[in-house]
């Protein structure tokens, strides 16, 4: 179903909604975009901040009673994965559970694009699959990954973000998991009807700087079009453009779907309607992971 309120965020097909993008920054996984009506950023539809994090919430016990497992304790690391489509909004609900739970946001999407603003030789490697919008192969994005879990607030445990991919991911991340004494906790599976999924990509706004995501009408920034964290010019990411943002929504139905059989034998996949405002598809996260504490199923 069509959030209310979406259409007027909507461009005529093929267009950017923000009139002309500027050309392409040479390296850069970004273009830079001129905002076409100030208005879009109007006073009027400027919505409240995410809920401030309600800190040293990091207990979850229920995790073990529920799913018959060896026995989480409160200290225990808890991993869990936003899973979904691209555009389904995993970024941005991401941006508020990292400080409910007080985990870090590993998410692979921005890895990649940190290497390529960087220029390093892994950022030159995985460029060409961004732009095509084409999986990263297993190897290089569990390199990534494992890097990523070594950093010490990683003992903490992560959200996943857009990681696992594929199937082979799935298998080597349990591996990891199992090797550090850990297990994938819950799969908060996010599903948004396809043409929604091309409407939001085609308005997000991304801060280049930390990777928060912004749109035009449905969750504008603070101030035109800079970054309501850190003021960084906000950016639309090249691979969103509608012929890539449809190769992406096949290469998820074809690759990245085929995961969630993997992780529903495991028991850990909650199932969640990615429609509506952001606040509303926060609050049926955050049910679904309290029903896992009540023991009542997904
Ligand atoms: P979205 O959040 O819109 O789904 P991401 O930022 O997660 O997009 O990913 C952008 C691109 O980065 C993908 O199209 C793909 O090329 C690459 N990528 C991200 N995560 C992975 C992954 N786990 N495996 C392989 N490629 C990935
Ligand atoms: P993902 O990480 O799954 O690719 P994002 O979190 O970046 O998706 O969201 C994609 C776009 O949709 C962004 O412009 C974001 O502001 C917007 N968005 C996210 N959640 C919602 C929602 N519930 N309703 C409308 N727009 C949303």
């Amino acid at each position: 179903m069509r959030p209310a309120g979406f259409a007027a965020a909507v461009a005529p097909a093929g267009r950017c909604p923000f009139g002309p993008p500027g050309s392409p920054r040479p390296g850069s996984p970004y273009t830079r975009v001129r905002l076409c009506s100030p208005s879009l950023f109007s006073p009027a539809l400027t919505r409240t901040p995410p809920a401030a994090a309600s800190s040293g919430r990091r207990t979850w016990p229920w995790l073990a009673s529920s799913e018959g497992g060896t026995g989480v304790t409160r200290s225990d690391p808890l991993n869990m994965t936003l899973f979904g489509p691209p555009g389904s909004g995993k970024g941005t609900q991401a941006g508020f559970l990292v400080e409910h739970f007080g985990i870090p946001q590993v998410s692979t999407g921005d890895l990649f694009r940190g290497e390529i603003k960087a220029g390093t030789e892994l950022g030159q490697k995985v460029k060409t699959y961004l732009d095509r919008g084409d999986l990263v192969p297993d190897d290089i994005t569990l390199k990534v990954v494992r890097r990523r879990l070594a950093r010490p607030d990683a003992g903490r445990g992560a959200l996943f973000d857009g990681f696992p991919r594929t199937v082979g991911q799935a298998a080597e991340l349990d591996r990891m998991l199992d090797q550090m004494g850990r297990r994938m906790d819950r799969v908060l599976f996010v599903q948004v009807p396809r043409e929604v999924l091309v409407s939001r990509m085609a308005g997000r706004l991304t801060c280049p700087r930390c990777g928060r995501t912004y749109h035009p009408e449905l969750a504008p920034p603070r101030s035109g079009g800079l970054c309501d964290v850190d003021g960084a010019e906000l950016v639309m990411r090249d691979d969103d453009r509608p012929e890539t943002a449809r190769r992406r929504i096949t290469v998820y139905l074809e690759q990245t779907l085929p995961v969630l059989a993997h992780y529903r034998q495991q028991h850990v996949v909650s199932d969640i309607d990615g429609t509506g405002s952001i606040e509303e598809v926060r609050g049926r996260i955050l049910r679904a992971i309290d029903g896992r504490r009540r023991g009542d199923g997904s």
